[in-house]
């Protein structure tokens, strides 16, 4: 018989992992809605044109990595491999903006990139995400990093950094590209094949480049914030002025660039330096709805990558919901026990059971090797005597619980 198996670059999550999920994805909700986002589902499916337009179709997204088919009446549809253009494009749709002049939406889910599968990289990845239209003020961009700093810092992520830059507006942006155009062009052969193709389309994508020569000629290049216009440099200065004021940890990083092609001003990444990884990226998108046919908004946003968040979250600082192992001795003390644990459960202690037919030292080693602190028992003796036995997993010792104070007595030992 054939065994199915994961298709590449897709990961099961099981139980053991699954609290930590479950943890991140709460902090990260608890926290923006803290700040007044309301959840927004987009669907998982597109047209693929949306995302064309919405990210840039010369993005390596679009061109290499995205899941595109044709669905059966011959329509061209996609996967998400991000959350921002679905949200735009539901902003647009549902004319959100006639109703409010400031929204804020967070979204969680998978998102879909045919990439090279590696380290904490899958091809079925998660982001929780916000974005924030209506806004033009540094203000806005300060309140997504907030976001961010609250949740990490309540995740006890450790040493994570903010790296900021600006990439100015269509103007500055503009004069910027020029130049490094020029400066590239003059180190032409000092370039890898990919990035003499780069500079004229788009020299912004060279400095994601991971060649070693590319990155050596990246050292002395002029800086974008030297060419910000007046507005874009004010812009930046404020933001830079609240991040200090407020203690987030940042650095200034003029070359951070982002993957994407819609960032106006604003761009940050979350750095974890120890890991060498980068956990979350965002920043203002001003020019996105009106390019995606909407009216002129300005936006800003973030997404995190759960994904790779999940290994730093230390497994101790998650609670988890504590289940008392259930021990049934005998048919006749079958029906008896589901009584009691329907009470069990009303009463929200939780209980987990075995209901196959095993001997009492079978049952304790199951729940030992569950990690069980507690076990109740219930055989035919019990029931005569109209009691229960609740047993200490960690020292061995068990005390026997009258019927009619049984559900107190639990709550007040097991702490339930
Ligand atoms: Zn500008
Ligand atoms: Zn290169």
């Amino acid at each position: 018989m054939e065994i199915f198996t994961r298709l590449r670059g897709m990961k099961d999550i099981l139980s053991e992992e699954i609290e930590i999920w479950k943890k991140i994805e709460s902090v990260f909700i608890e926290t923006s809605e803290l700040f007044g986002f309301k959840e927004i589902r987009t669907p998982i499916l597109e047209n693929k044109y949306l995302f064309e337009r919405g990210i840039g179709s010369n993005t390596d997204i679009v061109m290499k990595e995205m899941y595109e088919f044709k669905d059966k009446k011959g329509r061209e549809v996609a996967l998400r491999p991000e959350g921002t253009a679905s949200v735009v494009r539901a902003y647009i749709e549902n004319r959100v903006y006639s109703t409010k002049k400031i929204a804020r939406f967070y979204y969680y889910g998978p998102m879909f990139r045919y990439d090279r599968p590696q380290k904490g990289r899958y091809r079925q990845f998660y982001q929780f995400g916000i974005e924030i239209f209506g806004g033009k003020s540094p203000f806005f961009d300060f309140e997504t990093i907030q976001v961010l700093d609250f949740s990490f810092k309540k995740l006890r992520i450790e040493n994570f950094v903010f790296y900021i830059n600006s990439l100015g507006c269509k103007t500055c942006k503009k004069v910027y590209i020029e130049e490094i155009k020029k400066y590239f062009r003059e180190r032409v052969n000092n370039l890898c094949e990919d990035c003499r193709r780069r500079i004229e389309k788009n020299p912004l994508r060279v400095f994601d480049c991971k060649n070693s020569m590319c990155k050596t000629e990246l050292k002395n290049i002029p800086s974008i914030l030297d060419f910000l216009c007046e507005e874009c440099k004010n812009h930046f200065d404020v933001l830079i002025e609240l991040l200090s004021k407020f203690n987030i940890n940042y650095k200034i990083a003029p070359h951070l660039v982002r993957g994407l092609d819609y960032y106006t001003k604003t761009v940050f990444e979350v750095f974890v330096e120890k890991e060498d990884i980068a956990i979350a990226g965002g920043g203002r998108y001003d020019d996105l709805v009106h390019d995606m046919g909407g009216p002129d908004i300005p936006a800003v946003g973030f997404a995190a990558g759960i994904d790779r968040i999940v290994p730093l979250v230390n497994q101790k600082n998650i609670k988890k919901i504590e289940t008392i192992y259930f021990i049934i001795l005998g048919e006749k003390a079958k029906i008896k026990g589901l009584e009691i644990i329907r009470k069990m459960i009303e009463e929200k202690i939780g209980i987990e059971i075995d209901y196959e037919e095993r001997n009492l030292k079978e049952h304790l080693s199951i729940a030992n090797k569950l990690g069980k602190k507690w076990c109740i028992i219930l055989g035919e003796n019990e029931i005569e005597k109209k009691v229960l036995i609740l047993k200490n997993m960690e020292d061995g010792s068990q005390i026997e619980l009258k019927e009619d104070t049984m559900i107190e007595k639990i709550k007040e030992i097991v702490k339930c």
